[in-house]
């Protein structure tokens, strides 16, 4: 195959590459984004979940074709059973719509398509190419037949597995506390209030992560876990969520349609989100709330940020570094807040023990170290009855 040449070169098509490749088109870059995979968004690795504000954020219409349903509530439940609802206007802010995630994630790349970037499927990165030090694209294998795409500007967007920052040496190699394992199962018939995202804390149930319920309509509901790679003690984060399952009546008639593993990043991204030629967004640049490990919002907030500035330095002809770091700057005042609350969340979380059985009044877990949860704590209808089966 010849060589490709293109003015901005994308690595992944998920919501950040998506978003990336949509942006610097419409600002009449040419642009090509890749993916290894053969169907965008397929296998779905994810609980479905966006914040309210998203579609508007990188300015796409709500539709119905990926909206599967819009909670109302998020409940926290801790470990001693008594859940904490989050109030209406928190709930919608993170938990706004459950999407279908692969119909999503494929809209975000016909809307790229739309704007002229060129989609190459089964095209994967296999090393970046440089010209005088400077990243000028990739050599990829597509159908398995090599080729090199050049590209005066290269967005990573490969992922939380991202190996794009790793080769331009910005992304150091995560440590296992940094990293949880996920599981899901999506669930017919799961009995599940379909007005509420819950997400379930405790040592006993996802030793440093949580196990969440995501309400997709109809009946049908993600559940999941992600258990904390450095805290997995002899059962598997499958294990675990069998137990969870097994142990709540309203369960009994549940039947998986779908399963899915997956890992989630929970490290602060790294000092330098660029390089000459290159830029790094979404889960590749470590861009994920720290405590939920929810990415999808800043994947493609990032994407958005590094489309704009690869489409300027196009313009202006300066792919160097002191042109690509501003997107760092746009990033940060984006989701520096979110990270940084995130972590500490993150850390108060490893800390914490689960309450002796049957401690009602125990809280284990405070937004600021002291006055959280809210006084509004309520307990959910299922606890009276089901409580130590939560547990
Ligand atoms: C179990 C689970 C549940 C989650 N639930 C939520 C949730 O409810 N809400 C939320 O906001 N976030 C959630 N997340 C996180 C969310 O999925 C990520 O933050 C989001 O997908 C990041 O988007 P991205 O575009 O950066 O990367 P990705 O969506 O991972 O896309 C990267 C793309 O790059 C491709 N790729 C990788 N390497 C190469 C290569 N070398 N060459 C070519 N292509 C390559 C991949 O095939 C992939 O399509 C969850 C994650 C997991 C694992």
């Amino acid at each position: 195959m010849s060589d490709q040449y293109f003015d901005v070169v994308v690595v992944g098509c998920g919501p950040a590459g998506a978003t990336a490749a949509r942006f610097a088109s419409q600002r009449g870059a040419s642009v090509c984004v890749m993916d290894q995979r053969q169907e965008i968004g397929n296998p779905v690795q994810c609980a479905e979940v966006i914040p309210k504000d998203l579609p508007e954020g990188i300015g796409i219409k709500v539709s119905r074709k990926w909206v599967a349903s819009e909670p109302t509530e998020l409940c926290m439940v801790p470990p001693d059973g008594a859940a904490v609802h989050m109030g209406k206007e928190l709930s919608r802010q993170v938990c706004g719509y459950v999407i279908n995630r692969e119909i999503f994630d494929q809209e975000l790349a016909g809307l790229a398509a739309s704007a002229s970037a060129t989609i190459m499927l089964k095209t994967t990165a296999r090393s970046l190419l440089r010209r005088r030090g400077a990243v000028c694209g990739v050599r990829a294998s597509s159908f398995a037949k090599p080729v090199d795409i050049y590209g005066d500007v290269v967005i990573g967007a490969d992922g939380f597995a991202s190996q794009m920052g790793r080769w331009a040496g910005l992304v150091p190699p995560l440590s296992a506390s940094e990293v949880n394992i996920c599981f899901q199962y999506t669930l017919a018939n799961s009995g599940c209030d379909a007005s509420v995202v819950e997400a379930h804390l405790g040592c006993e149930i996802a030793p440093g992560g949580y196990v969440w319920v995501v309400p997709k309509g109809g009946d049908v509901a993600n559940v999941g876990i992600s258990v904390a790679m450095d805290r997995r003690t002899g059962r598997t984060p499958k294990d675990l969520l069998d137990r969870f399952i097994s142990l709540s009546k309203r369960f009994n008639g549940a039947r998986p349609v779908r399963e899915a593993a997956g890992a989630q990043v929970h490290a602060p991204p790294p000092a330098a989100l660029s390089a000459d030629g290159l830029m790094i967004c979404g889960s590749a640049g470590r861009l994920s709330d720290p405590l939920t490990g929810a990415g999808i919002h800043m994947a493609a907030m990032s994407g958005m940020f590094a489309g704009k500035i690869a489409a300027r330095s196009v313009e202006c002809g300066d792919f160097s570094n002191s042109t690509l770091a501003e997107y760092q700057g746009l990033v940060l005042r984006e989701c520096a807040s979110d990270i940084g609350n995130g972590s500490k969340l993150r850390e108060l979380l490893a800390k914490m023990d689960d309450p002796p059985c049957g401690a009602r009044g125990h809280r284990s877990m405070r937004q600021d170290g002291t006055g959280w949860p809210p006084s509004s704590c309520c307990v959910m209808p299922w606890h009276a009855k089901d409580e130590k089966r939560i547990r």
